[in-house]
């Protein structure tokens, strides 16, 4: 049984992002809710892909780091320019953000060079049970004698960090289990008043809620390429320098890439002018050039109507299950904007609920212990899907059909 169809099929008719389902590749009968996991496929990348690979290196070859007239190489500012095409996403200049390695390798790099720009403090601020990268990487500084970690619950966060030993506060704005998000302006607030920097991890947020990094105010962020910016598997992620600290920002991993003349091969490191002294090695040119297209179908998109359709998409979906009335316990803030564009519920069998929804072609994720969750996508999902998905899930919870030992085996990958 679909719940509220005619509803769904009247929010489809009047939704002004519907056309956008037609710039994704989806296959037929799947209804994706893992967007927040790896994005869906561009309609338009495998052919920018194409171009890149067959035209760019298969006939330009080297000739296409430099950008020749008529020709569409240049990658050599590919991380600039993705970049630039990430900031009104995020509230940042163009000149703030730059593409380049992996959200876990950014993290390294910004907790180092923001504990450099606070001598005498060593202490990074998290809350336990954030992404795991996020607090890896603090405890690999620390065992590198650079930090010490201190995790609070989020309630006793705002005190925390006034202590005068915390050099950094490091969070991620969305939770990946609970969709919860932070006060980004309060938190920078009350971390600046207290003398420490701020440290956001966009990963669940941007391409999914309205971001205003200079309006808070903030120092640093980083963010994901493959979920909400549709890069592709493995995309290449971005970081964020307040203009204030570029001068200043001193990075530990010292590649050419982030040398001011790479092409000088001088012995000495100098660091390159803004963000670009956060590049280290040579740019990923075919990550890259994905990433470009998914940024460029978000952008072309408008975040203030994504977010808006996000949160409606996600309160249709509570208001779907609950007219099929199965109980499910949802573990998301209930105010739609309190959180990110997901919904987790709480099943002592999430992995195989997840499973049974997965072989009915509505895909979701499990994440541990005991987490459904649920992403709401909203450039590629509509009203109608996310009626089916709550219909589906009412069925595989009212059937029991999750019970089946098949959906109880776990791959590598969860
Ligand atoms: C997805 C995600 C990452 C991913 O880091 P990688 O280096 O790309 O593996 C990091 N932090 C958060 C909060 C995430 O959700």
């Amino acid at each position: 049984m679909i719940p509220l169809g005619d509803e769904a099929r009247a929010l489809d008719a009047a939704d002004p992002l519907a056309a956008a389902r037609a710039l994704f590749t989806l296959p037929e009968g799947v209804i994706y809710l893992d967007g927040n996991s790896l994005g869906a496929l561009p309609a338009a990348t495998p052919e920018r892909l194409r171009q890149v690979v067959e035209r760019q290196w298969g006939e330009q070859l080297i000739r296409s780091w430099n950008a020749a007239p008529g020709d569409t190489g240049g990658w050599i500012d590919l991380p600039r320019r993705v970049g630039a095409k990430i900031a009104p996403l995020i509230g940042a200049h163009p000149d703030e953000v730059i593409a380049c390695d992996s959200t876990s390798v950014n993290l390294f790099k910004l907790i180092a060079a923001a504990l450099a720009l606070r001598p005498g403090r060593r202490v990074v601020l998290s809350e336990p049970g954030s992404f795991p990268t996020d607090l890896y990487m603090i405890a690999g500084l620390e065992a590198q004698g650079l930090a010490e970690r201190r995790l609070v619950p989020p309630g006793a966060l705002a005190d925390a960090v006034a202590a005068p030993d915390v050099a950094l506060l490091l969070l991620s704005h969305v939770h990946y289990r609970t969709g919860a998000m932070h006060d980004m302006a309060a938190l920078t607030r009350a971390a600046h008043n207290a003398g420490a920097l701020v440290l956001w991890d966009l990963s669940h947020s941007c391409g999914a809620v309205e971001l205003a990094l200079n309006g808070c105010e903030a120092d640093f962020a980083v963010g994901c390429g493959y979920k909400y910016l549709n890069g592709g598997p493995g995309a290449p992620a971005f970081a964020f320098v307040a203009r204030r600290h570029q001068d200043r920002l001193v990075q530990p991993l010292t590649g050419w890439f982030g040398h001011a003349r790479p092409f000088a091969f001088e012995d000495d490191y100098a660091p390159a002018e803004g963000v670009a002294r956060l590049l280290a090695g040579t740019p990923p040119v075919l990550g890259l050039a994905a990433l470009e297209v998914g940024v460029d179908t978000i952008a072309s998109l408008g975040m203030a109507a994504l977010a808006t359709k996000s949160r409606a998409l996600s309160q249709f979906f509570l208001r779907c299950l609950a007219a099929t009335e199965a109980s499910l316990r949802c573990v998301s803030p209930a105010n739609p904007h309190a959180r990110g564009s997901q919904l987790s519920f709480a099943h002592p069998d999430a992995y195989a609920v997840c499973q049974a929804l997965i072989a009915r072609g509505v895909i979701g994720d499990f994440r541990e212990p005991d987490v459904l969750r649920l992403g709401f996508a909203p450039a590629y999902l509509a009203f109608s899907d996310v009626a089916a998905a709550a219909g589906h899930l009412a069925d595989v919870l009212r059937s029991g059909s999750w019970r089946e030992p098949r959906f109880a085996r776990r791959a590598a990958v969860t």
